[in-house]
């Protein structure tokens, strides 16, 4: 397999379109089993929604949007980083690699 960066990107954005219906998403770190904010996942849609998903229901003083969370609606893929340094820092790579607006057309 080429690891040609270009290469690279454009197979990775293949799989990102079958995954979560864009070739180059935003992404964000999310907290995992270990719970810590050690993982990455592209941003979910539904993360801003009102209708009780990436809500935590039950908090201390009332609900509150969590941002961090991973639930059933969350594309894929979900990707345990081992580390809140280097999840933080591929999510800001990544997000970094994004075509900007202009470059998009
Ligand atoms: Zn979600």
């Amino acid at each position: 397999m080429s690891t040609d960066l270009t290469e690279a990107r454009r197979r990775v954005a293949e799989m990102l379109k079958q995954d979560t219906g864009e070739t180059t998403p935003q992404w964000r770190v999310i907290i995992t089993d270990s719970e810590s904010p050690d993982g990455i996942a592209p941003v979910c849609p539904k993360t801003q929604d009102t209708d009780g998903l990436h809500v935590i229901a039950d908090y201390p003083g009332g609900p509150i949007q969590d941002g961090d969370g991973v639930y059933d609606c969350c594309p894929w893929p979900q990707v345990e980083m081992h580390s809140t340094l280097l999840a933080s820092y591929v999510v800001a790579l990544l997000n970094a690699d994004r075509p900007t607006e202009a470059s998009r057309g």
